[in-house]
C-alpha cells in the first residue's frame, strides 16, 4: 500500500488532474508576436488556476471538515484496502483508539470535536494511515508485526500527529498547487477543476507529507504516548525492530510512515527517541545496544523476550525508568514484588532466563538510582 514513488506520485496527481480533460486549443492565444494575446492569454491562465485551487479547497474542505465527506472517504478507503474482520484486531484497534484520543486530548481537546473515524484494513504488509478527515486505517499485517500494542501506539500516535496538525490536507493542497502550477497552458484553460472530484481521493492516497511534518509526527508520537498508559519506550522500540527485521535504509513496508527515502533512516529515529527518553528521565536513564545505565553506570544488559531482541526489550526498561523519574518514584526504594523489580509503585523489568536476578538488579538499582 502507498508503495507509489515520488515519481509515480507527481505523475498520477498530474494524470489525475488532467487525463479526460480535453485541452482548449491554445495557439492562437500564443501566437509569437501578438503581445497583445500574450498578455490576455497569461490573465486568463492565471484566472483558471485560481479558479483550480478555489475548486479543489472546497473539495478538500467536504472532505477534511464534513462528516458527510468524512466518511465517504472512509467507504473509499474500506472498498480500497479491504475490512479486516477478525475479532481481536478489532478489538485491539478499539482499545488503542479509545486510549489514544484520550491522550491527545490532554494536549489538544480539539480532538473531540473532529474524533477519528477508523477501520482495520486486510493489507498484510505493515503500515498505518491518517487520511483528510481524521480518517485513520491501520494493516491488519501492522498488529502481526509488532511485539505489543504500546509499539503499536507509537506508530499510531505518529500517523494521529499527521491529523491533529491537519498534514495530510496541507500535503493534498501541495500537490494539486503544484500539478495545476505545472499543468500546461492548454490544460489549464481547457479546466483541471472538473476532474478533481473524481480523484480526489487518489490524489490524497499518495499525498507524501514533507520532512517537517514527519519530524513533528515522529515528536507528537512522543508526546502523546508519555500522555497515555502505554511505555515510552516503545517508540525507540518500534524502530529498533524494524532495524533489526528490515535494515536501516530500507524502505520495505510503510513507505508512508518512513516516509520518501530523503528521511532519517530506522537507527536515527530510533536514537532520537532514546534522546528523547533520557531527556524525559531527567537525564537519568540511557539505554545502548541493549545495555541500560542509570546515573551513567550500568544496571543491566538486558536478555531477549517476547518476541523481542535485548536491544528492543530494553528500550521498554528504559521506558519505565523514565516514568519512575517523572513521576517521582526514584524517590522510593527498589525491592522485587512477584518477580518484578519496582521502583515506588512502578514495574521496572520482569527478569527472564539470560537476566540478572531480580534481587540483583534491585539491590543494584538502589545504589545507583
Ligand atoms: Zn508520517
Amino acid at each position: 500500500m502507498f508503495k507509489f514513488s515520488k515519481k509515480m506520485v507527481a505523475l498520477a496527481t498530474a494524470i489525475s488532474l488532467g487525463v479526460g480533460v480535453p485541452a482548449a486549443p491554445a495557439a492562437e492565444a500564443f501566437s509569437i508576436g501578438d503581445a497583445i494575446g500574450i498578455g490576455v492569454a497569461g490573465a486568463q491562465i492565471a484566472a483558471a488556476r485560481k479558479q483550480a485551487m478555489a475548486q479543489a479547497d472546497k473539495e478538500i474542505k467536504y472532505y477534511n471538515e464534513t462528516e458527510e465527506g468524512r466518511y465517504a472517504l472512509l467507504e473509499k478507503f474500506k472498498e480500497q484496502y479491504g475490512v479486516e474482520t477478525d475479532y481481536e484486531l478489532n478489538q485491539r484497534m478499539d482499545n488503542m483508539m479509545a486510549s489514544l484520543t484520550e491522550a491527545v486530548a490532554k494536549v489538544d481537546p480539539s480532538i473531540r470535536e473532529k474524533p477519528y473515524i477508523y477501520f482495520v484494513n486486510s493489507q498484510e504488509s505493515f503500515n498505518a494511515f491518517c487520511a483528510m478527515g481524521h480518517v485513520m486505517s491501520v494493516n491488519a499485517g501492522a498488529f502481526r508485526f509488532v511485539a505489543n500494542d504500546d509499539e503499536l501506539a507509537a506508530v499510531v500516535g505518529h500517523e494521529m500527529t499527521h491529523g491533529q496538525k491537519n498534514h495530510t490536507a496541507s500535503s493534498v493542497r501541495r500537490n494539486i498547487n503544484h500539478a495545476v502550477n505545472a499543468a500546461a497552458a492548454g490544460a489549464v484553460l481547457g479546466g483541471i477543476v472538473g476532474s478533481l472530484t473524481s480523484n480526489i481521493a487518489l490524489v490524497h492516497a499518495n499525498a507524501h507529507n514533507s520532512k517537517k511534518d514527519e519530524k513533528e509526527a515522529d515528536e507528537g508520537a512522543f508526546i502523546y504516548i508519555t500522555h497515555s498508559n502505554y511505555n515510552p519506550g516503545a517508540c525507540a522500540a518500534i524502530w529498533q525492530r524494524m532495524l533489526e527485521k528490515y535494515g536501516n535504509n530500507d524502505q520495505h513496508g510503510i513507505d508512508l510512515l518512513l516516509g520518501p527515502s530523503d528521511h532519517p533512516n530506522h537507527g536515527a529515529r530510533r536514537d532520537k527517541y532514546e534522546k528523547s527518553l533520557y531527556e524525559y528521565s531527567g537525564k537519568h536513564v540511557h539505554v545502548k545496544d541493549g545495555k541500560v545505565t542509570v546515573n551513567g553506570k550500568d544496571f543491566a544488559q538486558v536478555a531477549p523476550d517476547a518476541g523481542m531482541s535485548g536491544a528492543e526489550r530494553a528500550y521498554f526498561v528504559q521506558g519505565n525508568l523514565a516514568a519512575a523519574y517523572k513521576n517521582g518514584h526514584n524517590k522510593s526504594e527498589a525491592y522485587v514484588q512477584d518477580g518484578t523489580v519496582m521502583l515506588g509503585a512502578q514495574p521496572i523489568i520482569k527478569p527472564v532466563k539470560g537476566d540478572e536476578s531480580a534481587d540483583v538488579l534491585a539491590q543494584r538499582l538502589n545504589s545507583i538510582k
